[in-house]
């Protein structure tokens, strides 16, 4: 709204600019018409004026000569024939007289200003009345010695066509005044044409831009019209607007007016209801009536500046009412201006916020009790941070925390050990990366996501056994226990590892120490059966064929009779070591008790099973044993047969062992029924 009017206004000012400069101009444009008009007209009149007396005095002296000369030869005329003496003489003085006159004029013709052909007509006529006046004067010589007719020869002979000269020389002068006068009318006839012609087109010109000008301010004028009428309708909408706006801020906020004293001049229904004041006693007594004095001045003599210098201020204010109870009011206060841009009067607007500060104060008082209790939670937590720190620090186990990217946000010194990255190569740094060999990378990745959102997996909550990677990349086994902990919203995992590398070689070392033999180190008995119950199970499943070799050294008994029980000992670890370097990889070869061994032998061909056990008769039978000398082992050989278990297959083996024996040792004795040939 108010755009439109200052761009009206500023349209108004240019169209008065225009309409000014236009009269102004339309002005001058007369002025300079009438001046040289009237300069024209009046250079005409003296010019005219210069032309007509010129022509005048010039034509009435011509005419008075032309009469002189003419009255003189009419008296020369009459002169010569009249007889009578003193008649004559009479003649003869007006004769003279016509003379002067003719003489007076000539002189004044000749003070005119002439131009070139006027001075050489009166030049010649100079000369013709010299000479007339000269024939003239011999006529009236003659006349007054009486001679008569030589008067008269004279006078009709010479004097007369003289005097005719004269006559046509003047006439001469008076067409030539005649015609001079006629084109000197006519040069000011054009003048006074052209000068009309130029007052009646600076008329027109005048008319033109006249016109032009009103047709400009006619636009300028409607367009102004149309502007002051929208206007007119703006400020109505506006003054509708801001009556609907006053009451709104009338009924809704605390409203008053003070002078620049601060006197108040003007308070509506709330101010006085919040004050518990009424008008009466408000209006004219100063605003500080309310003031509740916990603002320090410092903080009135700011929001005086600001109002002082014509700006607006805004803030909250603490007043006190007529009962003496404090009210909180958000104020802003305006400043009207006068003509000099001075202020002139406040009118402050104020919105009562006490519920507002006193639901501030109880949440200020929450703040502070949730802050002294956030304190004491967090020196705490502080202290378990520290306790953990310590335990974390001085734990063997590598406690390994990781965030819900992989990414290692905790290592203590004993997984700097253990991995051999320092905290500081490692914090960051993608725990799969370094220190989780690439077998399990594929499981893992695949089940982090579920981790991420549930906080749960396979490994959460449990401890296993895994393998995991130096630095140096060798791997070496872990026990790790995995416990997931949700921080900031996301889970995070924490894994206490330790290296259980010893204590698994420890095992090892103890399973094989229950499995073996301890004298031969071949597997014991106990053993040999488990492994037998797989083998058996396979072939029961698969039908893959088995063979057992049950052999008992001959005569042992004698061995450790002649050359001692260690001497046997001795026999037993060679036979032993002898046999287990002449089977395959896959043969389980084992101590079956005393000095008897067996051999469970898979996947072998038909023959296979006798020429096995004929193959490692032969070895022993021709092994130099250095404490004993030759020594020989009966073999008792069968293979599974479908139903059979452990029992019975072993006993099958044991009684063709038997019948080895019983056939003279050093032999083998295969299932009857499969006996070779
Ligand atoms: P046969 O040909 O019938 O088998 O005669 P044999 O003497 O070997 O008969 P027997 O089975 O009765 O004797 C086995 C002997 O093996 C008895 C025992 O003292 C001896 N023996 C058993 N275990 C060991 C051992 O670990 N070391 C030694 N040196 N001798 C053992
Ligand atoms: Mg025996
Ligand atoms: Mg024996």
């Amino acid at each position: 709204m108010v755009p439109v009017l200052a761009s009206e206004n500023l349209a108004e000012i240019r169209s008065r600019k225009v309409i000014r400069i236009g009269f102004a101009l339309v002005m001058l444009i007369i002025a300079f018409i009438v001046l040289f008009g009237i300069g024209r007209m009046s250079k005409v009149h003296e010019t005219l004026s210069e032309i007509v007396a010129h022509e005048q005095v010039a034509i009435e002296m011509l005419f008075r000569m032309q009469q002189a000369a003419r009255d003189r030869s009419v008296l020369l005329y009459s002169i010569a024939s009249t007889k009578d003496p003193f008649e004559r003489d009479e003649q003869v003085l007006q004769h003279g007289r016509f003379g002067g006159q003719f003489a007076e004029a000539r002189i004044k013709l000749n003070t005119l200003q002439l131009d070139e052909t006027e001075r050489a007509l009166l030049a010649r006529l100079g000369e013709y009345t010299n000479n007339t006046q000269k024939l003239q004067g011999e006529v009236l010589e003659q006349l007054s010695n009486d001679r008569f007719q030589q008067a008269q020869d004279i006078l009709n002979r010479q004097a007369v066509p003289s005097q005719s000269k004269i006559l046509a020389t003047i006439n001469e002068l008076l067409d030539y005044e005649i015609s001079k006068s006629h084109s000197t009318e006519l040069v000011i006839q054009k003048q006074q044409v052209q000068t009309r012609i130029f007052m009646v087109a600076g008329g027109v010109v005048a008319a033109i831009f006249a016109g032009l000008i009103a047709t400009f301010i006619n636009r300028r004028m409607g367009k102004l019209i149309s502007g002051l009428e929208t206007s007119a309708h703006q400020l109505q909408d506006a003054n509708h607007s801001l009556e609907s706006l006053r009451l709104a801020m009338d009924h809704h906020g605390i409203v008053s007016i003070t002078d620049v004293h601060g006197n108040i001049t003007f308070v509506n229904d709330k101010f006085c209801q919040i004050s518990q004041y009424a008008r009466e006693d408000l209006i004219g007594k100063n605003h500080r009536l309310i003031n509740s004095g916990i603002h320090p001045s410092s903080f009135f003599e700011e929001m005086w500046n600001t109002i002082a210098a014509g700006k607006i201020w805004q803030g909250e204010i603490c007043n006190r009412n007529r009962s003496g109870a404090p009210y909180w009011v958000s104020s802003t206060i305006v400043p009207f201006l006068d003509d000099a841009g001075l202020p002139c009067q406040y009118i402050a607007v104020r919105t009562d916020i006490t519920a507002i500060k006193e639901a501030e104060q109880v949440l200020m008082r929450g703040k502070y009790e949730l802050e002294a209790l956030v304190h004491e939670r967090t020196a705490d937590l502080e202290e378990r941070e520290e306790v953990l720190q310590s335990i974390t620090t001085a734990a063997q186990d590598a406690v390994i925390m990781i965030d819900s990217n992989g990414n290692v946000t905790h290592w203590n010194p004993a997984a700097e050990k253990m991995f051999g990255y320092s905290l500081v190569e490692i914090i960051g740094r993608n725990l799969l990366d370094l220190v989780v060999p690439s077998k399990y990378h594929d499981a893992l990745r695949a089940g982090y996501p579920k981790f991420v959102q549930t906080g749960t997996g396979p490994l959460i909550g449990a401890i296993t056994e895994v393998d995991a990677r130096k630095r140096d990349g060798s791997e070496f086994p872990v026990e790790i226990s995995i416990a997931a902990i949700r921080v900031k919203q996301s889970w995070h995992a924490v894994a206490i590892a330790r290296d259980i590398t010893v204590r698994k070689l420890a095992a090892e070392h103890l399973k094989q120490l229950a499995s073996t033999d301890a004298l031969t180190g071949a597997f014991n008995r106990r053993r040999f059966n488990e492994v037998m119950q797989i083998e058996l199970a396979r072939a029961k499943r698969y039908g893959t064929p088995i063979t057992l070799i049950i052999f008992d050294i001959d005569h042992f008994k004698r061995i450790n009779d002649t050359h001692g029980h260690s001497a046997g000992d001795q026999v037993l670890l060679k036979l032993a070591l002898l046999v287990s370097g002449n089977i395959r990889d896959t043969d389980i070869f084992a101590r079956w008790g005393g000095e008897e061994f067996v051999i469970l032998a898979s996947n072998c061909e038909t023959q296979c099973p006798h020429s096995l056990a004929e193959k490692i008769r032969k070895l022993i039978e021709f092994y130099p044993f250095e404490e004993v000398g030759q020594v020989t082992c009966s073999f008792g050989v069968t293979e599974y047969c479908s139903g059979d278990d452990q029992e019975s297959i072993v006993k099958r083996a044991d009684s063709n062992l038997y019948r080895a024996k019983e056939a003279g040792r050093n032999r083998v004795c295969f299932d009857e029924t499969n006996s070779p040939q």
